[in-house]
């Protein structure tokens, strides 16, 4: 028997979380951001399955549209970020890959280049994330600017929201008009909305939605019940208890001693640390299920395991482990790591073993 840490990624869980971000605007389209290696559910296996769902995929960098293309995936890609040196131009334009573009760099680049395909553009704008995008003012200079170039075959309006996860802020509602002013001297398709706007904010609905965090079955709102309700997780992390130890008052457990047993507690060490992925911040009381009975983590991460409490709870050598996914929501472990789901997902490493469900027959 090998090591029992088992990452468990369920593609039909994902079909059905793109079918919830669809719905909510189903005349308009929704790009699957699958960047990140499909935020750590394996970006092969994702755009597969939803590729007869999804109009295109979206990536952050060209290493992950080659990775897509190699595997066979033909629906165009967008470059979130756009390219970030010249000589990626080529493959982008023969290869049916969309770019943003975010700054005079990219906007000169294309300019200055005879290109065997016209790109599409998604041209960014900047209305408050203030981390990629044209201001404003530059930006009708740069949306003219490639209006008449012919290597630019057509234009979507961009821009990237900071706080819709915070449904309390009028932040959203500030960035959506900045990009409908734009449009209105910039009539182009508009796109806007991740996944906290798809779910809760429908006047940044427009053309184009980009859901990544929901696909995989997280809510983007903390403390949220009924968006989560309509999703299923999709990743579910899981190891093993390998040993089995009775502690008395007074005994500590793990690096630096941090927890201090108060009364006869039975500690499970689990095959799990943060060499997988798992947070070596997680504090004392993280909670875990063993045998799907929830308990805590108690004592410090360490690489290779980490340890639980079994007191009181029908478990021992053997006993399966959950850390996060199906029985217990990332969302609800995070907190406890100082963390979002995001991170959890994406922090796990190849050492995890991977076992995947409902493929695309090939
Ligand atoms: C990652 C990303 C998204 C998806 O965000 P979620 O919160 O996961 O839905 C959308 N747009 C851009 C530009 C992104 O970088």
């Amino acid at each position: 028997m090998a090591r029992a840490a088992t990452l468990n990624i369920d593609l039909d869980a994902i079909a059905h979380n793109y079918r919830v971000a669809k719905s909510q605007a189903p005349k308009q389209k929704a790009l699957a951001v699958v960047k990140a290696n499909a935020y750590g559910h394996g970006a092969i296996d994702v755009a597969k399955k939803l590729e007869s769902d999804a109009p295109g995929f979206a990536v952050a960098c060209i290493e992950e549209a080659v990775e897509l293309r190699d595997a066979g995936i033909r629906k165009p890609i967008l470059l979130l970020e756009g390219f970030f040196a010249a000589d990626e131009l080529d493959y982008i334009c023969r290869h049916d890959i969309w770019t943003a573009v975010h700054n005079n760099f990219q906007l000169e680049v294309i300019a200055s280049k005879g290109l065997a395909e016209p790109l599409n553009v998604w041209l960014k704008l900047n209305t408050g994330m203030h981390r990629l995008g044209f201001s404003p003012d530059e930006y009708r200079l740069a949306y003219q600017r490639m209006k008449d170039l012919q290597q630019v075959s057509g234009i979507t309006l961009m821009s990237h929201l900071a706080s819709a996860d915070d449904l309390a802020s009028s932040e959203t509602q500030k960035q959506v008009e900045q990009l409908n002013r734009i449009h209105r001297d910039c009539p182009s398709p508009r796109s806007i909305a991740n996944s906290a706007a798809t779910m809760k904010h429908p006047v940044a609905l427009h053309d184009w939605q980009r859901p990544g965090i929901i696909l995989y079955g997280s809510s983007p709102f903390q403390g949220d019940e009924d968006v989560q309700a309509q999703l299923k997780p999709a990743m579910t992390l899981t190891s093993e208890v390998i040993a089995v130890h009775a502690l008395q008052p007074g005994d500590t457990v793990g690096y630096n001693g941090t927890w201090t047993c108060e009364r006869p507690t039975r500690i499970g060490t689990v095959a799990m640390g943060y060499a997988d992925g798992y947070p070596r911040q997680a504090r004392n009381g993280t909670p875990v299920l063993v045998n799907g009975h929830r308990t805590q983590l108690v004592g410090r991460v360490s690489m290779d395991m980490m340890t639980v409490d079994l007191t009181g709870i029908d478990a021992d050598l053997g006993s399966a482990v959950e850390f996060w996914g199906e029985h217990l929501l990332a969302n609800e472990v995070a907190p406890w790591c100082d963390t979002i789901s995001y991170s959890l997902f994406t922090s796990i490493t190849h050492r995890v073993h991977r076992k995947v469900k409902n493929c695309v027959e090939s």
